[in-house]
């Protein structure tokens, strides 16, 4: 990677070379404006969805733990995997598709990373330090008492801020009943959740103060897969060559006839979160943050020059290329596969069971011939209640031959529990012709089947 070079020197750096802090100026604009409402509302979003419950679920949750996840209401367990498969699959080809025709908007515009970052801890550094040249005046500066505690005072509002969003990522994983309890409940009697609190705040805390733009530039591998994903028809931000070359100041009185309508302000660079220069083509470290578009159009505008020297623009139409390109007929078949795969989930998720359960013969137990000559089989059953309510049931052998006899009866499932059931099949003896026969059992809610499980009933051969 080439070091990209503003007037702080180099900012990104090359393989050896010392990171240098970037002191982005304050932005302001329409997009920065278009930018604020979307992040701060997602930011509403994010710190509101725990609260929400539907049918007395969480709306969101991803409780990795307990193996239980909640999506707009809907709880899924580990035997709901293959309708997981498909919804992460769904969002993986999003993302493709999504790039491929808007490139890295998201990263820009709606990634929390940035949000928080530009949205948050940076406003709250603008507000206590100042603007670029004022945080940069005081950090190589003298060590004085002011700068005590401006610094001080940040660091505590950021710790304040990584706390709170440690606090609300836990909701999101062990839903807000349970972090509720954490923070209510005696310290020790919930050491671990505790432990968990202060290592992701020491964690946001260090991205959001120290890591910043490395995040985007170095460590997130959709970054990484940018180049792949983007084709000759993807929008980007990215700067109008053939309109600003050749660059150059603008000077009173000078013929400036020849010289493009960049004029080397630099302000594009300034704004930069990630410290580059967009004049030097499309980069990966680009998050299509926008900030560049506004400097540049606020520059444009007072030099009565048209805006969107730097603005969206798609790499063939900076190339010049024109008709159907063969980028087209990839994002037709994304968007093919997205519909097939969006018509598979929905129809798994609408004939999903309200109950999962896994059924098993007792391990290693054979058949046992009964004092009144019928064979029986002992079974364990799982079930899991995956509706958000309670839900009474029966177990009855879908052939009528056999019959149930329950070790433990158990009559209904509570909203969001499990249960284990053991009980035996029993049957004449000679009900079957061989020695192990595919059978089912039913799991029977208010008459209607909602589960069928199948097992094998073993029995004495040809008897
Ligand atoms: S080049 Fe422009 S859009 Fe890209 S990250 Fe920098 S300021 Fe944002
Ligand atoms: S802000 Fe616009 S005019 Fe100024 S250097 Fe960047 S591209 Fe050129």
């Amino acid at each position: 990677m080439e070091a990209v070079v503003n007037d702080n020197g180099p900012v990104l750096p090359s393989k050896g070379k010392k990171r240098t802090w970037i002191y982005a100026k304050k932005p302001s604009g329409s997009f920065y404006n278009a930018r604020q409402y979307v992040g701060y509302s997602l930011l509403l979003f994010l710190f509101a969805a725990p609260f929400i419950k539907i049918n007395g679920n969480p709306f969101v949750m991803f409780n990795i733990v307990e193996r239980k996840f909640s999506i707009f209401g809907n709880m899924f367990f580990p035997q709901d995997l293959h309708i997981f498969v498909f919804g992460t699959l769904i969002i993986l080809v999003s993302i493709v598709l999504f790039t491929a025709i808007f490139g890295r908007v998201w990263c820009g515009w709606t990634c929390p990373q940035t949000i928080f970052m530009e949205l948050v801890f940076r406003r709250i550094e603008y507000w206590i330090e100042g603007d670029w040249t004022q945080q940069k005046k005081l950090n190589n500066g003298p060590n004085t008492d002011a700068r005590a505690w401006k610094k001080m005072l940040k660091h505590t509002i950021f710790i304040a801020i990584s706390f709170l969003i440690s606090n609300i990522f836990l909701s999101y994983i062990i839903g807000i009943d349970a972090l509720l309890k954490i923070i209510t409940d005696p310290i020790d009697s919930h050491i671990g959740g505790l432990i968990a609190i202060i290592i992701f705040t020491a964690l946001f805390y260090a991205v959001f103060a120290f890591v910043r733009e490395i995040v985007c530039t170095t460590i997130c591998p959709y970054g990484r897969f940018q180049g792949v994903l983007l084709d000759d028809q993807s929008l980007t931000v990215a700067y109008n060559e053939e309109r600003g070359e050749p660059r150059g100041k603008q000077r009173k009185g000078e013929n400036d006839e020849h010289k493009g309508d960049c004029i080397d302000c630099n302000l594009c660079v300034h704004v930069c979160p990630t410290g580059i220069d967009i004049r030097n083509g499309i980069q990966l470290e680009c998050v299509n943050c926008t900030a560049c578009i506004d400097a540049c159009d606020a520059v444009m505008e007072k030099i009565n020059k048209p805006k969107r020297l730097i603005g969206f623009y798609s790499l063939g139409q900076i190339e010049g290329k024109k008709g159907f390109k063969k980028s087209r007929v990839r994002h037709i078949i994304y968007a093919i596969i997205l519909c097939f795969l969006m018509t598979g989930f929905g129809f798994m998720l609408f004939n999903r069971s309200l109950i999962g359960g896994s059924l098993l013969r007792a391990t290693g137990s054979t058949y046992q011939i009964r004092e009144d000559g019928t064979v029986s089989n002992l079974y364990t059953l799982e079930l899991i209640n995956k509706s958000g309510k309670e839900i009474p049931f029966e177990l009855v052998p879908e052939d009528r031959k056999l019959a149930i006899q329950l070790v433990n009866n158990v009559g209904k499932l509570s909203k969001d529990g499990s249960a284990k059931i053991s009980f035996f099949l029993i049957g004449e003896k000679g009900i079957f012709e061989k020695y192990k026969t595919d059978i089912r059992v039913q799991v029977v809610s208010e008459g209607e089947v909602v589960e069928n499980l199948k097992t094998t009933f073993i029995s004495p051969s040809g008897s």
